[in-house]
Parts: structure tokens; C-alpha cells; sequence
């Protein structure tokens, strides 16, 4: 490893790169009866008109000066209780305006002027596509008006917006639409009143020329809520599977949480540039486009998957984060791990749950655990930030949602029914903190939690180290199981964790040795053991012969988990556990124990030929009809390059990709009969229906096809896979076959791998989803010359760096998921990375931030690299005027 000299005096100094504790939370001052906003809507000069009715909260001081936030924003007019004040009144900088001494209740009229045009940032007003729309979470409010922008500070809005009428004919808020009417010069205007009590991050405001699709869902106690979706009109045949979602995510959240929707309308409106994924304003969500329009020619079942569980995430927020909101950003995981934790549930009832299961696990394991062992490494609950919008991270939402399961383990289903019962009536209209969230849970079942707070609390993936003994005499099979936490930023010591450790025992015979009952809820079964100490001892009497032990069955908790397993115990637990989701992990630790010996001869050269046990396991798993097609089309893909690289010391990119991409080959030739043959009996024509079964089979097939094509790529002068795949190509009626063909072409060097991308491109140029795809594909391929192509693309007239999606699909796609080309050993990708988080700051810094995370961890890395890779950190670090969000990321990872 390389020592850092002082990179301090290196960084620039931003002022405002201010850091907050959550330990210095103190409660508002002021509380806000209620709200009137008035909105002017102009391109470049919207005029915001607010009056908002203040009083002072129960134990403040009576000097206590009322503190509003407010960035952007040109102050017009400022009157308190009718009369304007006196500038000797109020300070006012780049992000507050105090007033001093305003009295125990009063009225607040505040005039600003903002330019929609100019917010490239996309939070706050802004316009996208020629449509005026709002993104207020976390502190976007501020850029509209002066506001106490903090979650705790709860109100009812009335919203007037007046626009144009030609060009925006749909005026959208939150609520119910009280009136509406006409003014002179060919302006209209819409009311809005939402009865509910909302923070200023859960508002919104849209107005476009939108087209709308309407649907009705009948609540459990009878009330039609009438449901709309709003996007451009050429996407307007793009609704349905929205709209089926919404009402299938009303149904569930009825069926299982009890949870009933209270609004006569609920509102969605697919949006082009957006920096997140969709968000939760009460009545009113705002969806990036990507996230919600989908037809069978222009999306794959990845996106109808997408949609269906994010349609799910916001809906289920109108519980777990509007009605009950958090008290500050530090809570985050309050609404979000939670609501993560409800949307996989969904997902998992309405399609495979081991398959979903498979797919959380995956990305906790390649993303999660990553940033968990490295500089950006927080607990789910930070405690301190510079940024909060650096914050919206794999550990708040996927770990968090992780230890909400556990709490679900640990407490079984009916129990943690009883404390969300119990947390949703005791919180109902107010703002709390995740312990608010933990004491329900304890107090619905009396029972005691405190050490299970530490998830809360502490940073980093606790690791297990199990040792086991069989007493053959005895008939006794004991386990010792001892959990370490390692270090990271901040915290050195950690104290143990409560882990809910699901456990079962095989026999020689793959029946299970412990139990006669059905494992299906693990949370009653007798086999999940309760980890709280540093080392802890179980013993299992009447064990008939010496076991196979299936550990951590369904991804109980999320740690590491060390196993003397052999590779022969590992194959059979492939071939024989009963729980589905260890069954695949068994397999994804048989390769990668096979993988990470290769990793380590990669240099000296050496191809070794592959284990015979592999393949065999592999094949009976292709072969296997009882099987789940999408489970077997799961089990039989290599551990990824991302995962496999948090199994080593130090990252070797070349040998990782190397050896996978061997290994590959090796499948591909040794079963090669048997890749041609289950493609053949699941290339069946049938009419694209979005269910889990018609999904498993085309992913089965283009799992099968991925690997045919290894084939041609090896032996040039044949073509009869690439026939096949262009065949696919051409005539597949779904974007899930053509985009696998596509893809599958787009990582082999030959000559119709530009012919596919042209085609493709011509064919659907005018839709701009389909569009990101084409640039998201190119820019993941690993064929040399990866760089040369991104940024010839970046001049592509369809390119825009001001488009959060496209900034994602190329530039972030090239960073994170084509790591041979991102980490070449001349530093080319990193300086090229450097180059555009620079530009990108200047426009929208949360994008830029979240790209140059792709550097954070250089430490993992070879010496040379590590130097190559701190000098582009350093650079961006340097420059003047960075953003809060990029200062952060880049400081962090330079210290940690
Ligand atoms: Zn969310």
C-alpha cells in the first residue's frame, strides 16, 4: 500500500462544505400552520408568492430568531404580518434569511424570483422537455422559496399555479383540485389544497402539455380513488403496466400491512431529466421516464420488473415515509430501508422469490459490501455529512432494508405485523427517528432490542468464522460460530451484532437432518440461531451421520460468512439444499473458489483446464426439469467481476476479467450440445406477456445464447451461433431478445457487432429510452478500444451530458461496468472520469458526485494504479468552486 502525504492543504476550500452532526439536532423553533404558495410559472422568471403562518413551538426561547432556507432564489418582497420589513430586520445570505425577534405567531409574505431554465441541477423548479416540474427531496424546496426546508417542519399547502395555457395546459399539485379558471393574455390557472400534512420535500408542482391515461382502484373499505398517469402523448401506449402495478401495489399493501390509501386521486407523470429514480410526493409522484413507460418492442422484462417494483416503492412510501416521515436526513432509512424491504416482498410475492432473493443478495453483495469495506463506509443510519445527497446510498436503502428483515426474523411475521400496526397508529402525522421505529417494534411484542441497535449505529459487514464437530458416538453435531466486524472511517471498535442465523443440516441423502417441518418461514423455525456474542457454541443431539451444513439459509443476515466447505461438499449442496436460495449460492462459492486459484496463477499464464465436478454440476443443473428456468438461468451465470474483486486483497481487473471470460469459454465448449439444445426448446414464438414464467424461459434461452456465441468467437470460420443471434436479432418481437442479441454482439469483435449497433439505432432513433439503452451498451463493452467509442459518442447528436440517463448510460455505465477499459493501466479512464465529473459539476453536481464514486476505492488496487488513480482524485479535489456533493466524495475517499 501507498501512504498519502498531507492532502489537506490540497483540497480546495469550499466555504459552504459545512459538516453536520446528527448529534447537534435540535427541534425547529417555529411551527407552520399552514402554507400558501402562489407560482407565476415563466421559462427564465417564475414568480413564487408565499405566505406562510408561523407560530412559535412549545419550549422555544421567546428571542428565538426564525431561520429559513433558501439557495438560488431573489428576494423580491419580505413582509411580516402586512408590513414590509426593514433590511435592518432580517440577514440574508447564499443559503438563509434570519429574523430576528418575529413574535410568538405571525404571517410571513415572501416574494421571490427564480429561473427554471437555468436549473441544470434538476432540484427545486425546473424545466425538462418543455415541461415545468419540481424534485424537492432532500433539499430542494429551497431553491423555490425561503422555507424552513427540514422534514420535521409539517404543513398543509394550497398551491395556485398560473402558466400559459397553449403551452401548458396541464397544471398539477399535490391534493385535491379545488378550482380553476382563466386569465387575460391566453394565461390559466389551477387550486390545490392537500388535506394531508406534508415537509417540503414531499411537494411537487408539474405543468406541460401532457397526455393522460385514468384508471380506478375500489379501496378494502369502498372508496374509488381515481388514478392518472401524464406523459408526453407519443408515449401515451406506454401506460399499462404502470397502471396494473399501482393496483396491484394498492391491493398488497391492503392484504398485507392493512394499509388503505386516504386521497380521491393519485397522480404519476413520467418526466425525461431526472436525477433519481421516482419520487414519493404525496398524491402526486414524479417518475423518470425509465422507470415507468414500458411497451413489449421497447422494453425488456428488466424494465417491466423495474417498473413494477419502483411503481410499488412509491406507492408504499404514502405510508412508510409520508404519513410517517422522517424527523431528519439522518433517519433516511427509516422510510427508505423500509420501504426497499416492502417493494422486495412485493416483488417476491408477485413473481420468484428466490429469484428476487438471488437478485437483492446480488446487489448488496457487488455494491454494498463494497462500500461497506471502503472510504464512503457509514452505518445505515450516518451520523454525519456534508451532503445529504451523497447519502442516498446502497447502505441506506439495500442494508437497510436488510435489517428490517431481520427484525422480521426475529420477531417472525405475525410479530413485526404487530409493530408496523403498532409504529403506523403511534406515528400517524409525524416525523420520527428509526429508533422510534425499533421501540414500536419492541413494545408491540414485548421483547428488548438494544443490542440489535448497533446495526443502526455501526458501519461495515460483520464477518462469521464457523467451526464444526461431529460426534459420531454421540451422535451430536456441535458449531461454534465466532462474528468480527472490521474497522472502518471512524470506527476502530465495534461492538457484537444480533444476527438471526437461519441454519438446516443435510444428510448424505439431501433430506434435512433437523426438521420435520416445512421451512418455508424461516422466522418459526427452530434452526435460526440468535448470534450476539463475539463467540457463541450450539449443540444438535440425534444427529443420525455426519452432515452437510446449510448456512445462512435465504440470506438471513446481511455478513460474510466463512465455510471449510471442499469444493465436492459445495457441489453437492449445488445439486441438494433445499432452500433455493443457498442451493445457488453454493454454486456462486464453488466458482469463485475455482476462479480466485486461477486469479492468482492469471500472471504466470497459466490456462488450467476446467474441473470435471464443475461441469458435471453445471450440466445436471442445465438439465434439471423440475427446476425454475430463471433460478437454473441464475445459477449457471458466473459470479460477477465486481463481486469476485471484493474476494480479493488487491483488485487484479485483467486477471479477473481474464479468468471469467475463460472460464466461459470452457462452459461453452464443454456443454456445448446442451447450451444449443435448451435454446432450441425455449426459443418457442409466443406473444410477449410480462409473467415470471415466460420471463424465466427467454432468460434461460438468452443465458444459452450468451454462451453459443462463445463458440463462433473462438472458432472464427464457423457461424452458425451468430446466425442464430442474428436471426434473434432481426426477427424477435420483444426488446428482451433483441436487446440480449444486441448485447451479445456488442462484447464480440466481428463484423456484424457494428452492423447489429447501426441497425438498432436506425430503427428506433426516435425513442429516447430505447436510445439510452444503445448508449448504455456500447459503453459497457469490453473490447479494447472502449474509451475511443464513449467519447466519440459523447459527440453523438443524441448525446446530451445535461441528461441525467444519458450521463448515466455512457459515462457512468463505461465507469462502473466495463472495468477493463475504466482501469487500463495508462490511467486513460481515470482521467477521462476526472475530466467529466469537472464538467459535470458545473451542471449538476449530484450526478457528478455519484460518478466519481468509481474512484473512491482506489486503494484496492495495484500500487501503480493507486497512483494513477489519486492523482485524478487530487485533481478534482483541487479544483476551484467544486460542489458540496463532488468536495465530499472526493475528501472522503482521499482520507479514508
Ligand atoms: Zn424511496
Amino acid at each position: 500500500m501507498t501512504e498519502l502525504e498531507k492532502t489537506d492543504a490540497k483540497l480546495s476550500q469550499s466555504a459552504s462544505a459545512k459538516m453536520i452532526y446528527l448529534s447537534e439536532y435540535k427541534k425547529p423553533d417555529y411551527q407552520l400552520d399552514s402554507v400558501e404558495l402562489r407560482f407565476e410559472l415563466h421559462e427564465t422568471r417564475t414568480r413564487v408568492y408565499s405566505r406562510l403562518a408561523f407560530r412559535r413551538a412549545p419550549g422555544a426561547k421567546t428571542q428565538a430568531p426564525l431561520k429559513l432556507d433558501g439557495s438560488h432564489l431573489e428576494l423580491q418582497v419580505l413582509k411580516l404580518n402586512g408590513e414590509t420589513l426593514a433590511p435592518d430586520r432580517y440577514a440574508l445570505d447564499d443559503d438563509q434569511l434570519v429574523i430576528e425577534n418575529p413574535g410568538q405567531s405571525f404571517d410571513l409574505e415572501v416574494e421571490t424570483q427564480i429561473n427554471p431554465q437555468a436549473n441544470t441541477a434538476l432540484e427545486g423548479l425546473y424545466l425538462s422537455s418543455g415541461m415545468f416540474c419540481t424534485q424537492c427531496e432532500a433539499q430542494g424546496f429551497r431553491r423555490i422559496t425561503y422555507f424552513p426546508d427540514r422534514p420535521d417542519v409539517m404543513s398543509r399547502y394550497t398551491v395556485t399555479v398560473v402558466a400559459d395555457k397553449q403551452k401548458y395546459p396541464i397544471l398539477l399539485s399535490n391534493g385535491n383540485k379545488l378550482e380553476a379558471g382563466e386569465l387575460d393574455n391566453g394565461r390559466h390557472w389551477v387550486k390545490w389544497q392537500d388535506p394531508s400534512l406534508k415537509p417540503s420535500y414531499l411537494f411537487a408542482l408539474v405543468a406541460g402539455d401532457l397526455a393522460c391515461q385514468e384508471d380506478s382502484f375500489t379501496t378494502m373499505s369502498g372508496r374509488e380513488v381515481k388514478l392518472q398517469l401524464f406523459t408526453e402523448a407519443e408515449n401515451i401506449h406506454k401506460c399499462d403496466h404502470a397502471l396494473m402495478s399501482l393496483k396491484q401495489a394498492m391491493k398488497w399493501d391492503e392484504d398485507t400491512y392493512g394499509r388503505e390509501y386516504e386521497l380521491d386521486i393519485y397522480m404519476i407523470v413520467a418526466v425525461n431529466d431526472f436525477n433519481m429514480g421516482a419520487m414519493e410526493n404525496k398524491g402526486l409522484n414524479v417518475f423518470n421516464a425509465s422507470c415507468v413507460l414500458a411497451s413489449p418492442e421497447t422494453a425488456t422484462d428488466q424494465d417491466y420488473y423495474r417498473i413494477q417494483s419502483i411503481i410499488a416503492h412509491e406507492y408504499f412510501h404514502n405510508w412508510s415515509g409520508n404519513r410517517v416521515t422522517c424527523r431528519d436526513w439522518f433517519q433516511l432509512s427509516l422510510k427508505e430501508g423500509f420501504t426497499v424491504f416492502r417493494d422486495q416482498d412485493f416483488s417476491a410475492d408477485l413473481n420468484s422469490p428466490a429469484v428476487q432473493r438471488i437478485d437483492d443478495v446480488n446487489v448488496l453483495r457487488a455494491h454494498q459490501f463494497a462500500e461497506d469495506s471502503g472510504p464512503m463506509a457509514h452505518p445505515i443510519r450516518p451520523d454525519h455529512y456534508i451532503e445529504i445527497s451523497n447519502f442516498y446510498t446502497v447502505t441506506v436503502y439495500n442494508k437497510g432494508a436488510e435489517v428490517v428483515r431481520m427484525l422480521c426474523h426475529i420477531l417472525g411475521r405475525e410479530g413485526f405485523r404487530k409493530g408496523t400496526d403498532l409504529y403506523f397508529s403511534r406515528h400517524d402525522g409525524q416525523a420520527v427517528t428509526t429508533d422510534d421505529f425499533v421501540k414500536a417494534m419492541e413494545d408491540a411484542n414485548d421483547v428488548e432490542l438494544a443490542q440489535f441497535r448497533n446495526w443502526y449505529s455501526q458501519a461495515g459487514t460483520p464477518e462469521l468464522v464457523v467451526d464444526e464437530n461431529y460426534d459420531a458416538d454421540a451422535r451430536t453435531y456441535s458449531l461454534t460460530i465466532r462474528q468480527y466486524c472490521p474497522p472502518t472511517p471512524g470506527q476502530v471498535d465495534k461492538k457484537p451484532f444480533h444476527i438471526p442465523l437461519a441454519i438446516g443440516l443435510l444428510g448424505s441423502n439431501g433430506k434435512e437432518l433437523l426438521s420435520t417441518q416445512e421451512n418455508t418461514n424461516i422466522a418459526k423455525s427452530e434452526h435460526m440461531l440468535a448470534l450476539t456474542k463475539p463467540e457463541q457454541h450450539w449443540s444438535f443431539s440425534g444427529v443420525e451421520e455426519k452432515p452437510m451444513l446449510s448456512l445462512g439459509r435465504g440470506f438471513s443476515a446481511p455478513v460474510k460468512m466463512s465455510l471449510s466447505h471442499s469444493d465436492e461438499a459445495l457441489a453437492f449442496m449445488f445439486a441438494h439444499d433445499t432452500d433455493e436460495f443457498n442451493r445457488w449460492d453454493a454454486g456462486q462459492q464453488l466458482a469463485i473458489k475455482i476462479m480466485l486459484k486461477r486469479i492468482d496463477d492469471y500472471s504466470a499464464g497459466e490456462a488450467l483446464p476446467l474441473e470435471p465436478m464443475f461441469i458435471e454440476a453445471y450440466r445436471s443443473t442445465l438439465n434439471n426439469r423440475t427446476l425454475d428456468k430463471a433460478l437454473v438461468a441464475q445459477a449457471l451465470s458466473l459470479p460477477s467481476e465486481s463481486y469476485l474483486a471484493d474476494q480479493c486483497e488487491i483488485v487484479d481487473v485483467d486477471a479477473i476479467h481474464g479468468v471469467r471470460q475463460f472460464m466461459r469459454q470452457q462452459l461453452a465448449e464443454a456443454l456445448a450440445d446442451d447450451w444449443l439444445r435448451v435454446y432450441e426448446e425455449n426459443n418457442v414464438k409466443i406473444a410477449y406477456h410480462f409473467n415470471a414464467q415466460d420471463m424465466a424461459q427467454r432468460s434461460l434461452k438468452n443465458l444459452c445464447l450468451s454462451y453459443l456465441m462463445e463458440l463462433d468467437s473462438l472458432d472464427q470460420s464457423k457461424a452458425e451461433h451468430r446466425q442464430r443471434c442474428l436471426r434473434q436479432f432481426q426477427q424477435g418481437d420483444n426488446m428482451t431478445d433483441v436487446l440480449a442479441a444486441l448485447s451479445i454482439f456488442n462484447q464480440h469483435a466481428m463484423p456484424e457487432r457494428q452492423q447489429v449497433l447501426d441497425a438498432f439505432y436506425n430503427k428506433w432513433q426516435h425513442d429516447r429510452q430505447v436510445v439510452e439503452k444503445w448508449f448504455a451498451i456500447q459503453a459497457a463493452s469490453s473490447l479494447a478500444g472502449a474509451l475511443k467509442r464513449v467519447r466519440a459518442l459523447m459527440q453523438h447528436p443524441a448525446f446530451s451530458i445535461k441528461n441525467p440517463n444519458l450521463a448515466r448510460s455512457l459515462i457512468g455505465r463505461f465507469c462502473a461496468a466495463n472495468s477493463v477499459n475504466f482501469h487500463l493501466s495508462d490511467g486513460s479512464g481515470y482521467r477521462f472520469l476526472a475530466e467529466q465529473v469537472l464538467a459535470l459539476d458545473e451542471l449538476n453536481p449530484q450526478i457528478a458526485a455519484r460518478l466519481l464514486q468509481s474512484l473512491s476505492r482506489w486503494r484496492r488496487f495495484d500500487p501503480a494504479r493507486q497512483i494513477l488513480m489519486r492523482e485524478q482524485l487530487e485533481r478534482v479535489a483541487g479544483h476551484k468552486g467544486l460542489s458540496k456533493d463532488v468536495y465530499e466524495i472526493a475528501s472522503r475517499s482521499l482520507e479514508g
